[in-house]
């Protein structure tokens, strides 16, 4: 078997020598940082990577993207996706690009919004490098995307779907079973187990973590036992306004009500999947209850309308909740003047609607897709809004803006901020971390070991402190990139 830590001694990193029967933990992205999620996990005879996602935000991270892969793909047995999102899948057809053709196992919710998601991602990365090529952005000559969306669906033939609770055999010894996180539709927990009889080891990654009494989605599966945890802290310095008085829904209907009174429109960036159709629920409840005016709603992405009918297929992952709205008749994702714009065209039109109105448009962390076109047109005009629901990574333009910058570059043209901007944290689909210590209250017995990822420094340093006040005598870990731990 190769060695990971070949590929990397020139890192810093301490290279750990191995007895034959351990097994190994090396953390490929989402440390310290909240995109990248990968996570390859070695045992005598098997080698699989746990979740596939793209860096996202500084150029720093970015570049990751673009090394050669951290591991040779071809020696890769099974890669197992917690949740459809691009950090954590987004990477898979690169992956896939240089030489992998193993089994990726997914819930199959997971599996049928990556057949959107990552198609899409492909063409972006096109367009991305097209524009590029047109505009001599750019010091390669020509420059190529980080992948195709040939390359993405090469990487969807590979998909195996798994029920929640089924038991996936990766070998005579090592096998894995899913449950719901609770984060967005086809979330999971994917947890390992190792061995057998008392030698038997237990390794439980929580992908992204969810929240409890969310409309929609079903609450987070509760755990009683792992032996090693490998938890997400993306809000571990963090509550979300929800939890402490004025709930998210209010704050929207405050910027709605106000920003339609000022003639304004409220712009949205949003996941095309999940919290864009949480939002379009919630709109709806508001308009119902009389709380907002009727304005028209454009969620402008292909994928959301594509989404909205998963949503529909998948009634085994939905709330009671939304399947009585459903029995009653009408659609709980549609608001009364709710536009889906799918083409180009469409979305373009958009633009020229002056009334009020929400749009509601990806991608969330304005790092790139139509929510560009969109800020340029509605960033420098006071009587519009823009509205961040979910986190903003360090290094993006969502974080940027909704941090107070005066001005935002966007194609090479720099923009005045003069729209308000609001933060609405308790859309966030994460646990804050008062949500994550309720889901560890229900271990019975601690973790040899819990690493915790997919938190900024200050956000993972401070999920730890949390821990260890609640839990004396866990053992915490904040790892770093491309560190390797053994564990027996
Ligand atoms: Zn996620």
């Amino acid at each position: 078997m190769d060695n990971v830590d070949s590929t990397r001694p020139s890192r810093g990193v301490d290279v750990i020598q191995y007895g034959t029967d351990c097994m190994k933990l090396t953390f490929l992205g989402a440390t310290q940082t909240v995109t990248g999620s990968k996570f390859l996990i070695e045992t005598k005879d098997r080698r699989i990577l746990l979740d596939c996602g793209l860096f996202q935000g500084s150029k720093e991270l970015r570049l990751r993207n673009w090394e050669a892969p951290p591991v040779d793909p071809k020696s890769i047995d099974a890669v197992v996706l917690t949740h459809a999102h691009i950090d954590h899948t987004g990477y898979l057809p690169r992956l896939v690009a240089h030489g992998y053709k193993g089994p990726v196992f997914a819930t199959s919710a997971t599996v049928d919004l990556a057949r959107i998601l990552l198609p899409d991602a492909g063409h972006l990365q096109e367009e991305e490098a097209n524009y590029r090529n047109k505009h001599h952005l750019t010091k390669h000559k020509p420059a190529l995307p980080l992948y195709t969306v040939s390359d993405a669906m090469s990487s969807l033939e590979l998909m195996r779907p798994v029920k929640y609770g089924e038991v996936v055999s990766l070998s005579s010894s090592l096998g894995f079973d899913m449950m719901h996180a609770g984060h967005i539709l086809g979330s999971s927990f994917v947890r390992f187990r190792e061995g057998s009889g008392g030698t038997q080891k237990t390794v439980l990654f929580t992908g992204d973590i969810g929240r409890y009494g969310q409309p929609i989605i079903f609450d987070p599966a509760s755990v009683d036992a792992a032996d090693y945890l490998i938890l997400e802290s993306t809000y571990g310095n963090r509550l979300h306004a929800g939890n402490e008085g004025t709930s998210g829904k209010d704050q929207l209907r405050d910027v709605v009500v106000s920003t339609a009174e000022r003639g304004g429109t409220v712009l949205i960036p949003s996941f095309a999947i999940g919290r864009a159709q949480e939002l379009l629920y919630i709109l709806r409840e508001l308009e119902v209850e009389n709380k907002i005016p009727i304005l028209p709603v454009y969620v402008d992405s292909p994928m959301a309308v594509d989404a909205v009918d998963i949503f529909r297929r998948h009634v085994e992952e939905h709330d009671l909740e939304m399947a009585q709205l459903e029995k009653d008749g009408g659609n709980p994702l549609y608001t009364q003047r709710v536009h889906f714009a799918r083409s180009v065209e469409e979305s373009k039109a958009i633009n020229e609607h002056r009334f009020p109105s929400i749009i509601i448009s990806a991608n969330g962390m304005a790092t790139g897709g139509r929510i560009l076109h969109h800020l340029m047109q509605r960033l420098p005009d006071e009587r519009n809004s823009v509205v961040f629901v979910g986190f903003q990574a360090f290094g993006t333009r969502g974080r940027l803006i909704s941090e107070g910058a005066r001005q935002i570059r966007i194609f090479g043209v720099d923009y005045p901020v003069r729209a308000s901007v609001h933060v609405i944290d308790s859309f966030s689909a994460h646990g804050d971390y008062r949500e994550i210590l309720r889901w560890l209250a229900g271990f019975k017995r601690a973790p040899r070991t819990t690493f915790l990822v997919h938190g900024e420094p200050v956000a993972a340093a401070a999920m730890k402190d949390h821990i260890v006040v609640s839990h004396k005598g866990w053992g915490v870990e904040i790892p770093a990139y491309r560190q390797t731990f053994e564990i027996n």
